[in-house]
Order: C-alpha cells, then sequence, then structure tokens
C-alpha cells in the first residue's frame, strides 16, 4: 500500500507551491513568454488555445514540428489541474516530457514496456503529486491500474496526439486508439483537442465522430497554401545524377527522404564521395547514434540528412532548404508532412520528388503485399502461436520476445507476409507488436530508509553502490530513475559486470527494483490464443481498409503522374474543399507560364534582375519590379537559376552570376 508521505516525498514541496501560485496569475501570452521565451504565438495557436479554454472539442490540423504541442501545453497550464496527453510515439513523449522538465514543470510519462511498479508509482504521482502533464501511449487507457486511478486524477484536458490514428480509414490506424472514447465518459466536461498532421475531410469527420466530439466542437486548419515552397517531381534515368544536380544547386540544409535503411547509409557515402557533407539517419541505430546525427544535423555541422521517414517528428528546424523524395511515397499524407519540413522560415525553399515508372507500378501492387489473404494471415497466426510456444485457450497480456526475420525463416514464411499480417492482427487487437522499442534502465527503492539503513550495516560492500544511486538520482526512493550504468560504474568506481551484478543482488534481495535495459521486439497477447477452427478475423472493415489504401496510392500516382495544374492546389483539394491560388513556383505552373512570355520580354526582366544587384531576397526583387507580373519574374528567375546563371545561397538570397558557372 502506498501512503501520502511516502509519494510526496520526492518531491520539492516548496518550488511547486511557487510554480502554481505564479501560474495562476499568468494569462496565456505571459506562459508563453515565461516558459517558452516566445512573445506571440504562430497563427492559429492562440484561436485553438482560446477554444480549448472556452471547453469546447477541438481539432487542430498543424504540422509536426510547427507548435503543436503548445496548444495542449500553454492551455493545460493556465487551468489547474493535470493534462492528460496521448501519444503514441514513445520517443516524442520523452523528449516532451524532459523538455518540460527542463522548463521546471512536473511532468510524468507511462508507456509499453515500463513495469507494474513504475507504473503504478506513476500513476500515484498523477494523482496525488501536483503534476501538470501525464503523457501516455494509448494501450495503457484500459488497464485496470490505470482506470482505478483516474478518478482520483484532476484533469482538466485530454490531448489527443497523432488524432488520425483513431481513424481505420486513415494511413495510420492503431486499434487502441479507438479505447479514448470510453475515457471521455469517466471525463464528463473535460475538453478534447485532438491534432494531427494531416488528415483528409473523411478522416477529420471520423475523428471528430470517434472522439465523440460536442456540436459546439471546432476545427482548425492551417491553410495548404506555401507561397515560398516550390514542389516538383522528375522522371529521370539517373536518380542519384539528379540528387546530386538538386544538392549542388541548392545550397543550405537538406533531408534526403529513402525508404530502406541500407540505402540512406549508401546514399551518404555516395553524396561524401561527391564533396557533400552528408550523414544517414534510420530507427535501427543506438539512441544514442541517432541523438549525435540528429545534433550535428540541427547545429549545421551535417548538411544533408539522408533518412528514412522516422527522421523529422518533432523536429522543428526552420532553414530547411530543400526536401528530396529518392523513393516514391505512400500516400500525400506522409509527402505532404515530410515535404513540408523545408522553408519552414518563410524563404525559398523545394519539395522534389524523383520516381520511376517501375516504382508507379510497384505501388499499384502495393494493396496485394499490405492486405494478406485471410488465409494467409490465419496462416501466420498459427504458426506465430506454435513458434512462441502458447497454449489455445491462453496468453492473454503476456509478452515475449520476438524476432520476426528468425520467425519468417523458422516457418518459411515471406517475411512481408508475415509483417503485414502482423499488422492486421494488430488493427484486429488480436496481438500487439513492438518494432522499434528501447527501453533504458531503471531503479527504484522498493524498501524505507530504517530498512535501508539495517541493510547498510549489514552489507558494507553495496554501501558504496547504494549511497552512488541516492546522490546521483534525485527523487529515486519514489520514483523510477532511469540509470546508465556505464555512468554510474564510472561514479563508484567499478567496473560494468561487477556493477550490474550488484544491482541485480539488491533486486533479488527487495530493496531496488532494477529492470535491465531492453532493446529486444515484443510481441503482446491482446487475446488469449484462439482455438485452430475458432480464428476469425473482421474482413469488411479489413477490406475497406484495402479500398482506402488503393485509394491512397491513387491520389499519390496522381500527385506524381500529373503534368498540368498546379501541384499546391493538387495537394491542398486531397485534404479539403477550401481552393487557394495556384503556387506560381511549382514545376507545373512554372511549365505553364513559359508559353506566355516573349524572348524579349524574358530578356527585358532579366537584363532588370542583373541590375539590381546582387546578395537580395526573392521577395525584395519582387518588390522592386513590382511593375511585371509576378509570375514572370519568378519564371526568368527559376530559368537563370538553373541555367546556373543565378545563384541562391543558404538564406536564400540571390545573387547574379558575372560568369557563368557551365552547369
Ligand atoms: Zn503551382
Amino acid at each position: 500500500m502506498w501512503c501520502w508521505p511516502s509519494i510526496l516525498s520526492g518531491l520539492n514541496l516548496r518550488k511547486w507551491f511557487n510554480f502554481r501560485s505564479q501560474l495562476s496569475a499568468l494569462s496565456i501570452h505571459e506562459i508563453l513568454k515565461q516558459y517558452w521565451g516566445y512573445i506571440s504565438f504562430r497563427p492559429l495557436q492562440e484561436d485553438i488555445i482560446n477554444a480549448v479554454l472556452e471547453g469546447k472539442d477541438t481539432l487542430a490540423l498543424l504540422p509536426t514540428g510547427g507548435g503543436k504541442s503548445i496548444c495542449f501545453q500553454v492551455p493545460a497550464l493556465a487551468k489547474e489541474g493535470l493534462c492528460l496527453v496521448v501519444s503514441p510515439l514513445i520517443a516524442l513523449m520523452k523528449d516532451q516530457v524532459e523538455s518540460l522538465k527542463q522548463k521546471d514543470i512536473p511532468s510524468l510519462v507511462i508507456y509499453s514496456g515500463m513495469s507494474f511498479l513504475e507504473i503504478k508509482k506513476t500513476l500515484q504521482n498523477a494523482a496525488y503529486g501536483n503534476y501538470k502533464f501525464l503523457y501516455v501511449s494509448p494501450e495503457r487507457l484500459e488497464t485496470n491500474l490505470f482506470l482505478e486511478m483516474l478518478p482520483a486524477m484532476n484533469i482538466n484536458l485530454l490531448a489527443v496526439d497523432e488524432a488520425h490514428c483513431i481513424s481505420q480509414w486513415g494511413y495510420d490506424f492503431r486499434p487502441p486508439y479507438m479505447r479514448i472514447a470510453a475515457l471521455r465518459e469517466l471525463l464528463p466536461g473535460v475538453p478534447v483537442l485532438a491534432l494531427t498532421a494531416s488528415a483528409t475531410k473523411l478522416v477529420q469527420d471520423d475523428i471528430c465522430d470517434k472522439l465523440l466530439f460536442g456540436k459546439t466542437h471546432q476545427r482548425f486548419q492551417q491553410s495548404f497554401e506555401r507561397l515560398n515552397l516550390s514542389y516538383s517531381v522528375f522522371n529521370v534515368p539517373s536518380k542519384q545524377n539528379k540528387l546530386l544536380e538538386i544538392l549542388k544547386n541548392v545550397p543550405g540544409t537538406a533531408i534526403v527522404y529513402c525508404k530502406s535503411r541500407k540505402h540512406t547509409r549508401e546514399m551518404a557515402d555516395l553524396l561524401r564521395l561527391n564533396q557533400i557533407n552528408a550523414d544517414y539517419y534510420h530507427a535501427g541505430l543506438s539512441n544514442d547514434e541517432r541523438n549525435k546525427k540528429q545534433e550535428s544535423w540541427i547545429t549545421n555541422k551535417t548538411r544533408v540528412i539522408v533518412s528514412t521517414n522516422a527522421f523529422g517528428m518533432g523536429i522543428d528546424k526552420p532553414d530547411v532548404r530543400v526536401v528530396v523524395h529518392y523513393d516514391v511515397p505512400d500516400c500525400l499524407e506522409n509527402y505532404y508532412q515530410e515535404a513540408g519540413r523545408a522553408g519552414r522560415d518563410g524563404k525559398r525553399a523545394y519539395a522534389v520528388l524523383l520516381y520511376n515508372n517501375k516504382e508507379i507500378e510497384n505501388l499499384q501492387e502495393q494493396s496485394a503485399i499490405r492486405f494478406p489473404k485471410e488465409e494467409e494471415i490465419k496462416q501466420v497466426y498459427m504458426s506465430m502461436m506454435n513458434h512462441l510456444q502458447i497454449p489455445a485457450g491462453s496468453g492473454e497480456g503476456i509478452s515475449y520476445d520476438f524476432d520476426i526475420a528468425v520467425f519468417a525463416a523458422a516457418f518459411k514464411i515471406n517475411i512481408l507476409t508475415a509483417t503485414y499480417a502482423i499488422k492486421a492482427m494488430e488493427q484486429e487487437d488480436i496481438i500487439s507488436f513492438n518494432e522499434v522499442f528501447f527501453k533504458p534502465s531503471t531503479v527504484v527503492f522498493t524498501t524505507n530508509r530504517e530498512e535501508l539503513t539495517d541493510f547498510e550495516k549489514q552489507n558494507p560492500s553495496l554501501e558504496p553502490l547504494l549511497k552512488g544511486l541516492l546522490r546521483s538520482y534525485e527523487g529515486i526512493f519514489d520514483f523510477p530513475a532511469t540509470v546508465y550504468e556505464s555512468k554510474l560504474a564510472k561514479f563508484i568506481q567499478v567496473d560494468m559486470e561487477s556493477l550490474k551484478k550488484d544491482l541485480r543482488r539488491l533486486n533479488d534481495y527487495g530493496i531496488i527494483s532494477y529492470s535491465a535495459q531492453k532493446d529486444k521486439p515484443q510481441i503482446t497477447l491482446l487475446q488469449n490464443r484462439m482455438y485452430n477452427d475458432n480464428y476469425r478475423i473482421n474482413t469488411s472493415d479489413y477490406l475497406k481498409r484495402k479500398q482506402n489504401f488503393e485509394e491512397r496510392a491513387d491520389a499519390m500516382i496522381g500527385y506524381i503522374k500529373k503534368s498540368s495544374g498546379c501541384r499546391s492546389q493538387h495537394i491542398a483539394a486531397y485534404f479539403t474543399p477550401v481552393k487557394i491560388n495556384a503556387c506560381g513556383i511549382c514545376d507545373n505552373c512554372i511549365n505553364e507560364k513559359i508559353v506566355h512570355i516573349s524572348t524579349e520580354e524574358f530578356n527585358k526582366i532579366a537584363e532588370k534582375i542583373k541590375n539590381i544587384g546582387q546578395n537580395i531576397s526573392v521577395e525584395d526583387l519582387l518588390t522592386s519590379l513590382k511593375n511585371i507580373k509576378k509570375e514572370k519574374v519568378w519564371q526568368v528567375i527559376n530559368y537563370l537559376l538553373a541555367e546556373g546563371k543565378l545563384r541562391s545561397d543558404k538564406d536564400g538570397k540571390i545573387s547574379f552570376q558575372t560568369k557563368t558557372s557551365g552547369i
């Protein structure tokens, strides 16, 4: 049993009460200034925050890294109580909690992979410890422990991040999200803020419906107009050459997206061979390596990052000049988000997609691969249960280490079939599979101070370790601390192996609870193993998801093959019925305008640009040539850029080249 003092002893109460009294007097602008250091909100943020503060259910569509989290963090700080944040992205949750803690805002996180004891302590702190934020992954919401503690939490707002995951008609359906609706009944009067980067009208309506939004709910969506972002698509014989050409012509920070992990490394090597400062990134690298690579790119030590789509979530680097898709993305939702990472600073930027005809065929064939036949799914299910040696009628709630490659080889199943069959089972709530899973070691004391003193007297050899733990990790008596064995070993001057051995000994004595680092993928059974003849899957939803997948692939192919009409408009029309103006700067817009400009006019404009001088932003250039149609000036600029007669620097400023550089 827990008791009050043991829960609160880890908190610095005075600091907390100061924090509370400071907050209650602050306006949302003062909160923004004090904790984030900004003097004004970005477009839509303030409207979203006000809607939430008025108690309205709200759907907000904002780009990832575009200040989404401020939309729930600021109103939650302006109100009494705790904000419950649901997110499927463990790494992102941890980052956000870390950054809140750095701002001295007490925050907690629960995710799959934590031990029962860790979760229990976290929930108790959420209920009684005066915290402001509790981040949870959706599969935690229905656990008895969570539901038991929920009434004791004073929840002021339910924020649902990546809200498109609740819609099975979207591109990233996650069944545990369906459980959020049941929470609403337990939280009467608590408004819900659903956030996503991109969702079609169908998915938006489904989100509002599934989250039981009230009649007065509000929706906010950033315009799809990106005045400074030029979209283009190239069908080229050599993508490598085209990529090199792009990176040589467009200076400044770049992201190159590839589909395969292996490819990211090869591509980065190729770029380096061509004297382009590049590195690669994917989810298969260790946490440490990923952080280093990311940091180096953010601080401009690395210019080009070649990555799978694991890169970019939660990153807000404003000066990305070009995003190149080396492989065809699966859907416009992903493409729009990834391409949108270019040019957040409002300066000229490029989103380029490279493809060949074979890839279009592959995308058309994808649905047959991604949606295996019902018999195939059943086959994978039965083989997997045999592989894990789970008897029929048992297994619910148990997690198993699961190496999909070993499994597929042992049962001679195509690895893609196995992967997508598992996905189908996940979507039917049969199992859950944590493919990317890393949990650092944690330690929490499970004894009281008197017992600890006695124990130390009886086991003097363990005293340095116990003292080391208490000195290095504040609050470790009440709350699991993330422990890096290497650091701790250095601190108390022992080698790693004996440190780990001693931690296990303390665990066995019941003095601490030590859970060692895990990095193996896990399968968790959400239902007992079904009996062979009883196996079933809901095929009507499954087939509708398949059809939606095919529609998304068609929309992506439509974008790629589109040889006339504005690309910005095409993307906007996919997501919203609200029409936007033609951008004037995508490849199609430029091509369409080319016919309307005479050589004489072209030369006249080129001469003027030359006379205006060096180092000028495109905006200033357009202003100085305001008597000429903007589109015509753009066309000349683009032509001169492509010819190498104009150069744009990493800030997007352009200069006329006195000598042509012969590109
Ligand atoms: Zn356009």
